[in-house]
């Protein structure tokens, strides 16, 4: 039997460990039988062990400034969390809370388990991912792999689940993220067809929301102008009317103790919760039309929604997953349980206890390289599964050039300079006429991310080829939605300024090509056709001095309708010639 590897949910609120025993991938619980441990930890006073979990909850509202939540919204960013000596970061308080778990596995298995694999949110960056590594070594664990958050979950919904070639959508709405997903299993294997997310969407923004109404209610005024004791129990409190309202029509709200303030109690109503919480919820419809466009998939051909993430347990979110995609969602499995189950099915994957099951990823952003007048040549659009090999064949712009620069480019912009530089380098070929090069140019992309772009004179001349780690599939989530967000925002100037690009290259041959035409063979032509080319050539021109894209392309497109016969009989020409 091979060596035990531990499956962990690193959750931005709650965090969850299992394991496969004897062939069944279980989660385990501490010991008050929770599988559920809040991701929060109380550092105390004068250093002594740090508190995990629930305990910690507690402590929060009497120790905001030593208690940590949420830490997982700065993995990577190197804050101090809890000042002292040594301060206290992200990194810490992760590891804190893995060796709690690493703690409950061992007093639940009766050995200690010194390997895991752990989920991360998707679209978490290599530095993201590089920190919960360190996190984990720093409890002692040897983190074997870190896996995507809504790939885990399908997984887990696709043992017990999932026929064969189902798409499915992963809706998971937690407490600190939003990440949203379609998938297709195809023999075993899941394939991401494509990924949306939000980091900074979840439900603590339904809380703060909350705790502002519940304060305000209580005659507190601005919610931000509390006292971090306030903050705590206010949120609290909301946080846990929000939840009993996953449930219940309407329920009490009480805060007997407060700091200098009168005990508040009120009564709040699901629909007034709804009210509240609706512009939090409606927040996610953009990234579930945008997932659904990127799969090209209707929401009503998907197989299954499934539902992940504590927040997902509101009716009201149910309601709206069921809108969006146009079916009700698949609650089969514990929503709070299901990442964490496909962290355990992955880790017996690799630990060799459980089936072989490969994950595949997709490019987020598209990648390309930068054309002839600075256009973006896109080659292996967005949301394209790897790994990928994908080509194209370039030729040279003008005569007697020897080599060409290949630009790497990611992003979704229509002009090369506004997209993001990879690397560069240069491919060399005899020099010839205007586009007689060929250069084939070709992109693949491994399982593991790695960009190798290939530039081949076809002619039998050199290879030459770009490594680019990393850079192309690892691309911070905030980085995707403002280069995404920024596409659409700048579409239609975007496009104007392609098709004006396009088009003055057009006439800018056009233009001394008819000239030298009209030299060689104009006498053939009648003064009708003549008079009609010099003013086809004069409208072009008038269109260049105008700057406008489109009446440009329709001035060239006139201007070559007017010079056919004159083209054919400069052919005519050449073959009695
Ligand atoms: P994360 O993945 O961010 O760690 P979870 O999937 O554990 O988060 O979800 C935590 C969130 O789910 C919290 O905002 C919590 O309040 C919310 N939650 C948990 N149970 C319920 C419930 N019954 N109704 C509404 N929200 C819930
Ligand atoms: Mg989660």
């Amino acid at each position: 039997m091979s060596e035990a590897i531990l499956g962990i949910d690193l959750g931005t609120t709650n965090s969850l460990v299992g394991v496969v025993d004897s062939g069944f991938p279980i989660l385990l619980a501490d010991e008050t039988g929770s599988r559920i441990v809040p991701s929060v930890v109380h550092f105390p006073d004068g250093g002594g062990e740090p508190v995990v979990g629930e305990a910690a909850r507690r402590m929060r509202a009497l120790h905001p400034d030593r208690t940590v939540a949420s830490a997982k919204r700065h993995m990577g960013g190197g804050e101090v969390l809890v000042a002292g000596d040594p301060p206290v970061g992200a990194e810490e308080v992760s590891a804190e809370i893995l060796r709690h778990l690493a703690g409950v596995a061992e007093r639940a298995m009766g050995a200690a388990i010194g390997k895991a694999v752990i989920t991360v949110p998707a679209y978490f960056n290599d530095g993201q991912r590089n920190a919960t590594r360190r996190a984990g070594e720093m409890a002692g664990l040897e983190v074997v792999r870190i896996v995507s958050e809504p790939t885990a979950a399908a997984l887990a919904y696709g043992l017990d689940k999932l026929a064969e070639r189902s798409r499915v959508a992963v809706y998971d709405f937690g407490g600190g993220t939003f990440d949203v997903s379609v998938l297709e299993l195809n023999g075993g294997v899941f394939q991401v067809l494509a990924t949306e997310g939000d980091t900074g969407l979840g439900g603590d923004d339904i809380d703060r929301l909350l705790a502002a109404r519940l304060y305000a209610m209580a005659g507190g005024g601005a919610f931000e102008e509390a006292s971090p004791m306030e903050v705590a129990r206010f949120l609290e409190a909301a946080r846990a009317a929000k939840e009993a309202l996953s449930e219940a029509d309407a329920v009490p709200v009480r805060l007997p103790f407060r700091e200098g303030g009168e005990p508040f109690e009120t009564e709040l109503a699901r629909g007034d919760f709804e009210e509240l919480a609706r512009p939090v919820v409606d927040r996610t419809r953009a990234h579930c039309r945008n997932v659904l466009a990127a799969a090209e998939v209707e929401g009503g051909e998907l197989d299954a929604v499934v539902l992940v993430g504590g927040s997902t347990r509101i009716p009201l979110v149910r309601a709206v997953v069921a809108e969006v995609f146009g079916q009700a969602p698949d609650l089969s499995q514990n929503p709070d349980e299901a990442v964490a189950l496909g962290a355990v099915v992955q880790a017996g994957v690799l630990s060799g206890a459980l089936r072989d099951v490969v994950l595949l990823d997709v490019t987020p952003l598209s990648l390309g390289v930068e054309a002839f007048g600075g256009l973006m040549n896109v080659i292996v659009p967005r949301n394209t599964t790897i790994p990928v090999k994908r080509g194209e064949l370039f030729t040279n712009a003008v005569a007697g050039q020897r080599a060409m620069k290949i630009r790497v480019l990611q992003g979704e912009r229509e002009m090369a300079r506004d997209n993001w530089p990879l690397g560069e380098f240069e491919i060399g070929f005899p020099p010839g006429a205007k586009g007689s090069a060929r250069v084939g140019v070709q992109f693949s992309l491994d399982a593991d991310g790695i960009l190798s772009v290939l530039a081949r004179d076809t002619a039998g001349g050199e290879d030459r080829v770009l490594e680019i780690r990393d850079a192309a599939v690892d691309v911070d989530d905030e980085r995707v939605e403002r280069m995404v967000s920024e596409s659409v925002e700048h579409a239609f100037d975007d496009m104007n300024e392609r098709v004006w690009t396009e088009a003055k290259m057009k006439s800018d041959e056009l233009l001394p090509a008819v000239a030298q035409a009209l030299e060689v063979a104009g006498g053939a032509l009648s003064d009708d056709e003549r008079q009609e080319i010099g003013g086809r050539v004069a409208a072009v021109e008038a269109a260049l001095a105008g700057g406008r894209g489109a009446a440009l392309k329709a001035a060239n497109a006139e201007l070559d309708r007017a010079t056919e016969r004159l083209a054919a009989l400069l052919v005519e020409r050449a073959l009695d010639g």
